[in-house]
C-alpha cells in the first residue's frame, strides 16, 4: 500500500492517466490530476475519486508543452500537498503522417508534449524527491519506444528518447532513495487510439469493430488490448517496496508486441 503518499499523474482526465491516477487513490495516495478537458467534468472527476478513496484531490491545468507552466504545476502542487513522491509522466499526443509530409509544427508538438514535459516535470520535482530520500517516478512511455512504426516519427521519437531520458535520471538518482522506470503500453482502447481505429475504418470502408482487429493482428499477438487499470496496476508495482531496486527499466504491457 501506498497510504499517504502524495501523486503527481500528467494527463489524468481521461485514459490510461485516470486508471493510473485511479489505482493510486485506491491504494491510498493523495492526487494531483492534469490534462485537458471540461472543467466542471474534470472538478466531478477529483471529488469523486476524493470520496471514493478517502483521498486528497487537486486538478492542475497546465499545459505541457509550456515549459513555464510545468514549473508554475510543481511548485502549487507542492504548496498545496507538501510534497511530490510520485511522479507519472503519463500526458502524450500523436501524430501520423509520412516522413516528407509530416509538418513541422506536429514534429514540435509531440516532442514537447510526449518528452520534454517529462525533462522538465522531473527537473522541478527532483529537489523534493532529494530532500526527502524518497521518489518514485514513472514514463508512461510505449512499444513505440522500442520499436518503430512507419507514419510515426515523432512519436517514436519521443518514445525513445522518454527511455533514454529514463536511464539518465536513474543513475543519476541510484543512491537517492528515486527510482526511474517506464512502462511500454502495447494497444490500450482510449480516446487516443479510438481515432486511429475510426481513421483506418473510414480509409478502408470497414466497421470499427474490423478496425479494432485489424490494429490488433497486425501488431498485437494477443488480439486483446490492454486496459487502463492494468497500467494502474503496473504502475503501483514500480511504486512498492518491492521495487526499490528496480531502476532504470522499461517494461512491456504489450500483448507480446515486441516479441515478434
Ligand atoms: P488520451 O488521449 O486518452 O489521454 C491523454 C491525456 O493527456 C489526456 O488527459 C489529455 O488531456 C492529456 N494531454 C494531452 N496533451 C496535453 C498537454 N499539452 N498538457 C496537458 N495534458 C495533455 O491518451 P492515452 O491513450 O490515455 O495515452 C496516455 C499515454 O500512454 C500517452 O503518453 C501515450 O503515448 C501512452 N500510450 C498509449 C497507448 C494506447 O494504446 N492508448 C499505447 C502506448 C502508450
Amino acid at each position: 500500500m501506498l497510504h499517504g503518499k502524495i501523486a503527481l499523474v500528467t494527463g489524468s482526465t481521461r485514459g490510461i492517466g485516470l486508471g493510473i491516477a485511479t489505482e493510486l487513490a485506491r491504494q491510498g495516495c493523495h492526487i494531483g490530476l492534469n490534462g485537458f478537458g471540461e472543467i466542471a467534468e474534470i472538478e466531478r472527476l477529483a471529488q469523486d475519486l476524493s470520496r471514493a478513496q478517502g483521498v486528497k484531490t487537486a486538478y492542475y491545468p497546465a499545459d505541457l508543452s509550456q515549459p513555464a507552466a510545468i514549473g508554475g504545476m510543481i511548485q502549487s502542487m507542492e504548496a498545496d500537498f507538501g510534497a511530490i513522491d510520485i511522479l507519472v509522466n503519463n500526458a502524450g499526443i500523436q501524430y501520423v503522417a509520412p516522413l516528407e509530409e509530416f509538418p513541422d509544427a506536429q514534429w514540435e508538438a509531440v516532442l514537447a508534449v510526449n518528452l520534454s514535459a517529462a525533462f522538465h516535470t522531473i527537473k522541478a520535482a527532483l529537489p523534493g524527491m532529494k530532500r526527502r530520500g524518497w521518489g518514485r517516478i514513472i514514463n508512461i512511455a510505449s512499444t513505440h519506444g522500442l520499436v518503430g512504426s512507419e507514419g510515426k516519427a515523432a512519436y517514436v521519437a519521443a518514445k525513445h528518447g522518454l527511455l533514454g531520458l529514463t536511464k539518465v535520471v536513474a543513475l543519476e538518482t541510484a543512491n537517492a532513495g528515486i527510482t526511474c522506470n517506464a512502462i511500454c503500453p502495447g494497444w490500450v482502447l482510449t480516446p487516443l487510439v479510438e481515432k486511429q481505429i475510426e481513421d483506418l475504418a473510414r480509409q478502408q470502408g470497414i466497421s470499427p469493430e474490423e478496425a479494432k482487429l485489424a490494429f490488433l493482428r497486425e501488431k498485437q499477438p494477443m488480439l486483446q488490448f490492454s486496459t487502463p487499470e492494468d497500467i494502474g496496476a503496473w504502475t503501483a508495482v514500480l511504486c512498492s517496496e518491492a521495487a526499490k531496486t528496480t531502476t532504470g527499466a522499461a517494461f512491456p504491457v504489450d500483448g507480446g508486441w515486441i516479441a515478434r
